[in-house]
């Protein structure tokens, strides 16, 4: 008997009628023979409207309190589900995190898991039952406080459960039928990939396509743990991310696309640092300041300095939530930096090209410039890895620059539009 492991995102356990929904295929996955063990997100958009209620009742909410409040949503719908489960008249117990074994640091809102001792969740399937786990949260090992993983962090719950079960699959369950070549939301014409590789994902993933977490792509490729992602409101066949074929040949036979797809991210903001000094120590010390803040930065820029004045500028980019922290460590390092002045601006959208094809494939970089160009979108950043192509833009321009550089890379649909079976993109 094998074991599987799925989880449910927050649009497929939305309302009552989703819960008892997901509650049927998960009894038809152990009607087949399976030992289920079910990670289950909070219902709808609960976790944001808990962080809207925690805001007003305190504007800098965040810490011990804040994952206790937080860890709350995905409890409701572990124990409706166990409910609808046994009301079909099948065993199902549900657990926390704590319960389920997800020992955490101690990094309140971002921990990262430590360790995994499943035993609770072995003995509860070996005893027949469908164990349900609370995602996105975990103990911390030291502290013994209620952690959470950062957002969306129930596909790492989940992937981390396979892991240290042994399963056969993790899948994802959510509202679309698995990952495509952009945001179905953005555009229509998005097709569906069948088979992509840990790394490409990883990439996508990164860029901002959140039908999976980065970091459960991280997990699932340091363990092998093959993810069916897939919908949990149609019978089909979703996307593997894996690193091999699903008819088993490895990796060195597959095809490479040359573009896997075309990922956006608006949840980023950029700080200009205007008239840094050009000379050696001066940027070690600018981020040095804002490493000490905890900031995880993603694209760097450093314009050429004009030679009469000796200054240049230096850009980067970092999460919208992070923003506040990063200029108030930049205007204490003013002193020692020297530089004239700071510029934040949240109003733009990073638009990524992945492929492990592209590589090899010159001309990639010029036609992804041309479509943005035709398209009238102004490239303000750009960087690049081995595998991707990123720009920052206007946010306003994200939909139209991510539709032509779809198009342009030729990967519409010319059959079907992608179906978004709920959710509200939230
Ligand atoms: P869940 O509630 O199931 O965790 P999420 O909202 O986190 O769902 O992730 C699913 C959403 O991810 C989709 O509704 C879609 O809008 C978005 N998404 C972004 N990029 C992609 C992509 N390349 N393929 C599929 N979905 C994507
Ligand atoms: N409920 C959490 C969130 O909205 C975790 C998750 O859904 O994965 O971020
Ligand atoms: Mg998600």
């Amino acid at each position: 008997m094998g074991l599987v492991v799925q989880k449910y995102g927050g649009s497929s356990v939305a309302d009552a009628e989703g819960i008892k929904r997901v509650a049927k295929r998960v009894v038809e996955a152990k009607k087949n023979g399976n030992q289920v063990v079910v990670v289950v997100s909070a219902m709808g958009d609960t976790t944001d409207e808990l962080i809207d209620l925690a805001s007003e009742v305190s504007p800098v909410a965040s810490g011990r309190e804040f994952d206790m409040l937080l860890t709350a949503g995905e409890r409701i719908s572990m124990a409706l589900l166990a409910m609808a489960i046994k009301s079909a008249g099948h065993e199902a117990q549900s657990f926390t995190g704590s319960q389920a074994g997800l020992i955490t640091d101690s990094a309140h809102n971002k921990a990262r898991i430590i360790d995994v001792t499943p035993g609770r969740i072995k003995d509860s399937v070996d005893e027949g039952n469908i164990a349900i786990v609370a995602g996105f949260q975990g103990v911390s090992q030291d502290s013994k406080d209620i952690t959470t993983l950062g957002r969306g962090g129930s596909d790492t719950t989940a992937v981390a459960l396979a892991a240290a079960l042994n399963a056969e699959v993790c899948e994802i369950y959510t509202d679309v039928d698995g990952v495509f070549t952009a945001d179905p939301r953005v555009v229509k014409k998005a097709k569906k990939i069948d088979q992509i590789s840990f790394e490409d994902m990883l990439e996508l993933a990164s860029s901002g396509s959140k039908v999976l977490l980065h970091r459960c792509v991280e997990y699932a490729r340091r363990y092998n743990i093959p993810i069916h992602v897939r919908s949990s409101f149609s019978g089909l066949k979703g996307t593997w991310v894996t690193t091999e074929q699903p008819d088993g040949q490895g990796e060195e036979s597959m095809e490479q696309a040359i573009i896997s797809g075309v990922a956006h991210d608006t949840s980023e903001a950029k700080v200009t640092v205007v008239g840094v000094p050009d000379k050696p120590g001066e940027a070690a010390a600018l981020f040095r300041a804002v490493a000490e803040a905890e900031i995880n930065l993603d694209m760097v820029v450093q314009n050429v300095s004009a030679a009469s004045t000796g200054l240049t500028d230096i850009s980067f980019t970092l999460p919208k939530a992070e923003g506040k922290k990063a200029i108030s460590a930049l205007e204490k390092a003013q002193g020692k930096v020297g530089y004239d002045s700071l510029r934040y601006d949240d109003q733009i959208a990073k638009i990524s090209l992945v492929g492990a094809g592209m590589k090899t494939n010159p001309g990639v970089t010029a036609t992804f410039f041309e479509a943005l160009s035709d398209a009238g979108v102004n490239i303000e950043l750009i960087s690049t890895s081995e595998i991707r192509i990123s720009v920052v833009t206007r946010e306003e321009s994200v939909g139209d620059a991510v539709r032509a550089v779809h198009s342009a890379f030729g990967l519409d649909s010319d059959t079907d539009e992608a179906v978004v079976y709920g959710g509200t993109g939230r």
